[in-house]
């Protein structure tokens, strides 16, 4: 089959659109014909040789994965030859402590498919049965390759770790992000009121259009200033961080006393530094998150099959050049989600 591998660490260039092995279908296994798979920065770490993710190379990238489902397993019985299905990013044991109180998202053996595994950016893939969910009839797979990671993220941040409620003032930074497309959705949909930033004056009517009343553009605004004067004063409530240093002092600074900075991610850098002083006398809450539960992943696919959150789909990309669409997501030229069809 055809996929895009890499034998070594680096650049975009290590990518290789290539011949590789069809994968084989194990016992409680299903092989799904790859119909699309969406880029996420995950993919560009795991490209990089970030320490965190151990890989074996050759590797194929790719968490977010929709397909049909092409030959079952010994065993399977949750699902049928011919289902169209999207394919959960997370793995979980199902078995520890963590697992087996719900928050499967913390499994001592966690892992992220396309990191753990070989993913997606391929014409075929191997997953657990337990791992596919149904694509309502009326989703296009582009469509559904673009929600699991960052949706499913998103939510676990504001609903579950943010707790962010209806009236609440929220900032999301990074509007045309994966999970700052996704947050602000999640957001309006409890009824928060949004401000988010973008990177360039082209996002501001994408972002509104998705409900943001107030949008600051990052290039050339300072955001302190025009979350403090959005905000009258006051602050926020909730900050959506992912971004890391560019932004961290800003993101503590605006906060409202009792405010809550949550953060999924480092994509400026990995080391901030922090005043002690806003963090106690404001009473503000740091939190670290990470993906999401399984649970979390069904209730976000219920709400984006009603139609009430949408994955945005920017362009859809020939897997061949898979190179080129990472390099458009580094240089974020982007809103929504890139997806990879094979
Ligand atoms: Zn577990």
């Amino acid at each position: 089959m055809k996929a895009v591998v890499f034998r070594q660490h680096g650049g975009p260039d290590v990518l290789e659109y290539t011949d590789v092995p069809e994968p084989r279908v194990g016992p409680g296994e299903i092989l799904v014909r790859v119909k699309a798979c969406s880029i996420n920065h995950l993919d560009i770490w795991i490209r990089q040789g970030l320490p965190a993710y151990r890989i074996t190379l050759p590797h194929i990238s790719g968490c977010d994965v929709a397909g049909v489902i092409d030959r079952l397993g010994p065993g399977v019985t949750t699902c049928k030859v011919g289902d169209r299905v999207v394919l959960a990013p997370g793995l979980s044991c199902g078995e520890c402590a963590w697992c087996r109180s719900g928050d499967d998202n913390l499994c001592a053996t966690y892992g992220i498919r396309g990191a753990a595994t070989d993913g997606g950016y391929a014409e075929w893939i191997t997953a657990r049965a337990q791992d596919a969910l149904a694509i309502p009839a009326a989703m296009a797979f582009e469509e559904a390759a673009a929600y699991p990671l960052v949706f499913l993220t998103a939510w676990h941040m504001l609903v579950t770790r943010a707790k962010l409620r209806a009236g609440e003032r929220v900032l999301v930074h990074a509007a045309g992000s994966g999970t700052g497309h996704a947050a602000i959705q999640i957001a309006k949909h409890l009824q928060a009121t949004v401000c988010a930033t973008v990177g360039s004056d082209e996002k501001i009517p994408k972002a509104k259009a998705l409900g943001a009343e107030e949008i600051i553009n990052s290039r050339r605004e300072n955001i302190e200033v025009r979350v403090k004067e959005w905000a009258q004063g006051r602050g926020v409530d909730v900050v959506f961080e992912h971004i890391g240093p560019a932004t961290w002092e800003s993101s503590v600074r605006v906060l409202a006393k009792g405010g809550r900075l949550v953060t999924c991610g480092a994509t400026s850098g990995p080391s901030v530094t922090l005043d002690l002083r806003y963090l106690f006398s404001r009473q503000l809450s740091l939190l670290g998150s990470m993906m999401g539960t399984r649970a979390e992943l069904e209730a976000v696919a219920r709400l984006i099959g009603e139609g009430r959150l949408k994955p945005i789909v920017d362009t859809v990309i020939p897997l061949r050049e898979a190179r080129v669409a990472q390099g458009r997501l580094l240089r974020r030229e982007v809103f929504g989600k890139l997806v990879l069809a094979p």
